[in-house]
């Protein structure tokens, strides 16, 4: 299997990148923020407790999250593999998913991280805002919260792959072409 952890902070352009990745590799794409909002349009019990942390841009708690994810990967059938996108997002979720996909027979190929500077994020989300109807893109001090709990929470993840030789840092600036091919390189598959 090739399984990829998609990085990077809020408005780097996983979801962008990952739709890519999804059809140059034949893969599963796994968003737990997509599948966060569509538990919240749907009104189900998890959209309505997630709701409460992703309107602040906060995490919503690993527990539910790891839940949640697992739950995901046990209903796909035959993948070649899978883009996890948000997840993990603390080191408490990158272990828990090491012991699921380990007893799974597989485990994580690469994290690829795409690097864009805090203040590029900020202008991205607020102009993402204006299509994305997502409450947490439209309000600037909700965006420097969730790049902050990125900084604080989720930027140490990196850390947890590269001890394992499994993390390469990409430049997240330029066209989205480039920008896949620099993914491509990096994955290398
Ligand atoms: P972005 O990367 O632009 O912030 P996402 O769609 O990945 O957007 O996530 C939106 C929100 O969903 C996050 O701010 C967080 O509240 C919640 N979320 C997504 N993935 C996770 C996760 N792995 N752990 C905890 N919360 C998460």
């Amino acid at each position: 299997m090739l399984n990829i952890v998609l990085f990077g902070p809020p408005g780097a352009g996983k979801g962008t990148q990952a739709a890519r990745l999804v059809e140059k590799y034949n893969l599963v794409h796994l968003s737990t923020g997509d599948i966060f909002r569509a538990n919240i349009k749907g009104e189900t019990e998890l959209g309505k407790l997630a709701k409460q942390y992703i309107d602040k841009g906060e995490l919503v708690p690993d527990e539910v999250t790891i839940g949640m994810l697992e739950s995901e990967v046990e209903k796909t059938d035959h993948a070649k593999g899978f883009i996890f996108d948000g997840f993990p997002r603390t080191t408490f979720q990158a272990e828990a998913l090491d012991k699921f996909l380990d007893d799974k027979r597989t485990e994580i190929t690469i994290m690829v991280a795409l690097d864009v500077d805090d203040d590029e994020l900020v202008k991205r989300i607020l102009l993402r805002a204006k299509d994305s109807g997502r409450a947490d893109d439209a309000d600037e001090s909700i965006i420097r919260n969730r790049i902050e709990v990125y900084n604080r929470h989720t930027a140490v993840v990196a850390d947890y792959y590269a001890e394992k030789n499994k993390f390469k840092k990409i430049d997240g600036l330029g066209s989205i072409n480039e920008i896949s091919e620099r993914l491509y390189n990096a994955i290398g598959a």
